[in-house]
């Protein structure tokens, strides 16, 4: 089968890899100019630990882990209000099934899986597309006309793919209420006391948080109420935006707003879910965050994004000649459990980005709890961790 993945990121890199290893002839066409492995730290569990293990990517994954000592919780000076030992999480909320490591390094993972094996064409994306009985004949942006036997969407939250099956993004975008951006800084600040932790600070209606990562770089991570909307989403745009919020915060955050001139990998955007009543039509399917995205608020995006790839290609590959058959199954297996996690992911706003000090003060008792034995299942609960793959 020839398919047409669009987007080589998460979603897409993972279903090439699994639909090349059936012997299918999958092709990636990317907007980026060349192979993006910049981003943020992502936490990694459930369905796609789950699915990593079944590709045999668990020794890697452990390879680029990052082991954070502790969870530290500081205060407007810096001093230490909580501070949690991440490995004791690990294990009482994930049973060790878990990991953390930077976006970037889990795409170069799943590229490596497919380099010299899949085309993949940077600077390119699909401008068109018609679908004729079986076949989907698309055009690209490079001028290139194709037939394929199915299209896939994996570009993202704001996906050209579904814009032109499903229609205009407003129609499926859930915003949270929230904004947020990282970016990577060469060398922590002095101030910053433990270099082998991730350390947050929160105030209300926003939250900064900082952890060192290999080659003496911090990443930074910023997320915050909106209290009006932004319209324009570029670069200098962003870094106005982000210094007028944030400005009055101490502890480290007047430095790393100073340097964010220089930061690579720099990122701003809603924070937001995707829902659609259905995510294909015909032989037009979406994958990842372009139908399912959960936000960074459910901690599970990417973990999703593996899941669904592994979950759509293991059905194309029962399905035989039947593919919308496969697309039906995929959707049927997934979402339910997707509309869980955005659920979660809403609840859990309010513990990012407080309201206020009351809540503020509550979250802390929560994260002081954490460590009960008992705390772990609802922890687990809460957070809508079960994988889909232990039903
Ligand atoms: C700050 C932050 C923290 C996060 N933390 C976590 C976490 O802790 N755990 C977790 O599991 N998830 C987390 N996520 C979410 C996770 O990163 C995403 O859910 C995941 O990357 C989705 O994978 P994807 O392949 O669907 O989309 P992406 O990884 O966004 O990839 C989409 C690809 O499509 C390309 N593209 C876009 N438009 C086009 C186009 N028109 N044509 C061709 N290509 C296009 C893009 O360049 C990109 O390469 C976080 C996200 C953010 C922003």
């Amino acid at each position: 089968m020839k398919v047409l993945i669009c987007g080589g990121g998460i979603a897409g890199l993972t279903l090439a890899w699994c639909l090349e290893r059936q012997g299918h002839h999958p092709v990636v066409v990317e907007r980026a100019p060349h192979f993006r492995d910049e981003g943020y730290m992502i936490d990694f569990f459930g369905s796609g630990h789950d699915a990593g293990e079944r590709l045999g990517l668990l020794p890697e994954l452990e390879r680029i882990h990052y082991p954070i000592a502790h969870l530290t919780f500081v205060d407007e000076r810096g001093r230490e209000r909580i501070s949690l030992p991440y490995p004791v999480l690990r294990r009482r909320i994930f049973e060790g099934r878990h990991f953390n490591f930077m976006r970037g390094e889990l795409a170069r993972v799943l590229h490596a899986r497919i380099e010299g094996r899949v085309e993949l064409r940077f600077h390119t994306t699909v401008e068109a597309f018609e679908q004729h009985g079986a076949r989907v004949r698309v055009r690209l942006s490079d001028g290139a006309e194709d037939d394929f036997d199915l299209l896939v969407g994996a570009d993202g939250v704001h996906s050209q793919v579904r814009r032109l099956a499903f229609g205009p993004e407003e129609r499926f975008a859930r915003f949270i209420g929230c904004y947020t951006a990282s970016f990577i800084l060469d060398g922590p600040p002095d101030g910053l006391r433990d270099r082998e932790a991730f350390t947050t600070l929160t105030v209300p209606n926003r939250q900064v948080a900082v952890y060192p990562i290999r080659g003496g770089r911090l990443a930074t991570f910023f997320i915050h109420r909106a209290e009006h909307p932004v319209e324009d989403f570029s670069r200098e745009s962003a870094l106005r935006e982000l210094r007028t919020v944030y400005r009055g915060m101490d502890w480290l955050v007047p430095e790393l707003l100073e340097r964010c001139e220089q930061a690579s990998g720099f990122y701003f955007d809603t924070v937001t879910q995707i829902d659609m009543p259905h995510w294909s039509t015909g032989r037009v399917v979406l994958l990842g965050d372009a139908c399912q995205c959960v936000s960074l608020l459910a901690g599970q995006g990417a973990s999703m994004a593996v899941a669904g790839a592994y979950l759509l290609a293991e059905e194309l590959g029962m399905a035989g000649s039947d593919v919308p058959a496969a697309l039906a199954r995929y959707e049927q297996r997934l979402k339910p459990a997707i509309e869980h996690k955005q659920a979660a992911g809403r609840r859990i706003a309010g513990w990012f980005v407080p309201e206020s000090r009351l809540r503020l003060a509550l979250r802390d008792l929560g994260l002081r709890m954490s460590l009960w034995p008992v705390a772990s299942s609802v922890f687990r609960r809460r957070m809508a961790a079960e994988s889909i793959f232990r039903h």
